[in-house]
């Protein structure tokens, strides 16, 4: 495993939630206490129900979400920031290595600007770029990586179909040059053909231009595909993370084995396993106690209501935080 770029250190996200006259107020824990390194130069996925925390984490990293307790360090070469408390020259400096990648690629463009002017906007807001020659010259560069038509340059976005919008906003996120991506569920709203060549592209980039993704998905087929290391969140906490082929051979979590089992087969002869978890994700304004999956797990017992477990070592470089996991392993 290379040395992580990001590390964070029992990072926490809390909003406060009004009020109260006798008692504490109440929070709302969005991230509780993640702990979690993210290999320079891996593709890392993060998984895990809608509300899980996915994206508010990924935000949090980006510095685009309040970050209310822990640390999380970003390090590269001579480049040491605790982003936590970041002061605002070097958060602006960050902005240049660090890029989001959004889910929706018609909102995420705005219909009144040309390409040009999209894929340029943060070269002139950051400064990096003097003159109109230097801006083009760095515009055509990224677009052509990103296998964009030069001639569409001048078009507006309401030409495009899904996939090539969906390029104009990779190119965005990488014409600053950054190190590291947030894709946060970036193909979820294309065509499954559409995915694959995006998947791709993005892959391809990573190995030209040595970049780091964070690849934030609920699609586990797609993360099985491109991701060399997955990270799964419950109620704002990581229940497990491990290499991808780890994980998907000998899932440890119970929480890791119910999403498995619910990938869909193309087999038609597979009459399906999916297991179903009882009941919803509680809310993370009112958390179980002991282990939060404690409530829908189908394996708990009572230690599981009081102890909190934290993620421990496993097998084959895996991390998991459960109890009972050796016990629970399937035969
Ligand atoms: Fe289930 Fe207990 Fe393990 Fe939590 S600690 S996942 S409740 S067995």
């Amino acid at each position: 495993m290379n040395a992580p770029l990001v590390s964070l250190d029992k990072l926490s996200v809390h909003y406060p939630l009004g009020r109260k006259l006798l008692g504490p107020s109440p929070v709302l824990k969005a991230i509780d206490e993640v702990s979690l390194d993210i290999p320079k130069g891996s593709f890392f996925g993060l998984v895990g129900e809608s509300g899980s925390g996915k994206t508010t984490l990924g935000r949090a990293i980006l510095r685009a979400a309040p970050i209310s307790g822990g640390h999380a360090t970003y390090r590269d070469g001579e480049v040491d920031y605790d982003l936590a408390t970041l002061p605002k020259d070097k958060l602006r400096d960050f902005r240049k290595r660090a890029q989001l990648i959004f889910q929706d690629p018609y909102a995420a463009l705005s219909p009144r600007m040309t390409v040009r002017d999209i894929i340029a906007e943060p070269l002139e807001v950051m400064g990096i770029t003097r003159t109109r020659q230097e801006t083009d010259k760095r515009v055509r560069e990224i677009a052509a990586k990103c296998r964009l038509n030069l001639e569409h340059l001048r078009r507006f976005p309401h030409a495009f179909s899904g996939g090539q919008r969906q390029r104009i906003s990779i190119a965005r996120a990488l014409v600053c040059g950054p190190k590291f991506i947030v894709a946060d569920e970036s193909v979820a709203a294309l065509d499954v053909s559409i995915q694959a060549d995006i998947l791709n592209l993005l892959k391809s980039l990573q190995h030209d231009l040595d970049l780091t993704f964070l690849f934030i998905s609920h699609d586990l087929s797609v993360v099985a595909h491109v991701c060399d290391y997955v990270a799964v969140m419950y109620l704002g906490s990581i229940v497990e993370v491990s290499p991808t082929r780890e994980l998907f051979r000998q899932p440890k979590h119970p929480y890791t084995r119910a999403l498995l089992s619910a990938i869909p087969s193309l087999d038609p002869d597979d009459t399906g396993k999916a297991q179903r978890l009882p009941g919803e994700m509680p809310s993370p304004a009112n958390p179980p106690s002991g282990c939060r999956f404690h409530t829908r797990c189908p394996v708990a017992q009572d230690r599981c209501r009081q102890d909190v477990p934290h993620l421990q070592d496993a097998t084959g470089d895996a991390r998991v935080s459960c109890h009972f996991w050796r016990e629970n392993l399937p035969a």
